[in-house]
């Protein structure tokens, strides 16, 4: 199985370049962020919950997106491998991770870290808003909140990552197509 985590913080491109890598590689894509709003849309009581948090910015628990990461993997039929978009974002979400993985007799190949500067990451989210109509995409407050959590929260795993020799760090600046052909340079080696 090839597994990888596409990382970086929001607005970084992690969702253009998934479809992309899905394509080529043939790989399962699970976004937590994906995950949450289709609960949200279908109403359940995870969905209201998280709806909360989402508006604010706020991360949701890590029981709830861990538990449905399991889900995700232990359900998979016959997978090549899946990439891990939005998740994880703590490092006790990626420890999780590690553990459902080695259950399930695989583990993370690699992580691949869009670079983008602040600026740019706060224009890409705001142009997102405006096509999707996501709230949390359409305010400037929201949207600095949450890149400071992930300054806070999820910047820790890159050491997490390094650790392990894991970490590829990937100029996210650019086009689509130009950022696509350096991620493939980089996991056409593992
Ligand atoms: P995203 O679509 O990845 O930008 O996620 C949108 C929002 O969903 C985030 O701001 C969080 O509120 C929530 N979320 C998504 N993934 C996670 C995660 N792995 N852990 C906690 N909260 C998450």
């Amino acid at each position: 199985m090839l597994n990888i985590v596409i990382f970086g913080p929001p607005g970084a491109g992690k969702g253009a370049q998934s479809q992309h890598i899905i394509d080529k590689y043939k790989l399962v894509h699970l976004s937590t962020g994906d995950i949450l709003r289709s609960q949200i849309a279908i109403g359940t009581p995870l969905g209201l919950q998280a709806k909360k948090l989402m508006d604010k910015g706020e991360l949701v628990p890590d029981d709830i997106v861990i538990g449905m990461i399991r889900y995700k993997i232990e359900n998979a039929q016959n997978p090549n491998g899946f990439i891990f978009d939005g998740y994880p974002r703590t490092v006790a979400q990626a420890k999780a991770l590690d553990e459902v993985l080695s259950e399930n007799k695989t583990a993370i190949n690699g992580v691949i870290s869009l670079e983008v500067q602040y600026n740019e990451l706060v224009k890409r989210i705001l142009g997102r808003g405006k096509d999707s109509g996501r709230s949390d995409d359409q305010d400037i407050k929201i949207i600095e909140n949450r890149i400071l959590v992930y300054n806070d929260k999820t910047a820790p795993l890159i050491e997490y990552y390094k650790k392990q020799n894991k970490y590829h760090s990937i100029n996210g600046m650019g086009t689509i197509d130009d950022i696509f052909k350096r991620i493939s340079s980089v996991m056409d080696k593992f």
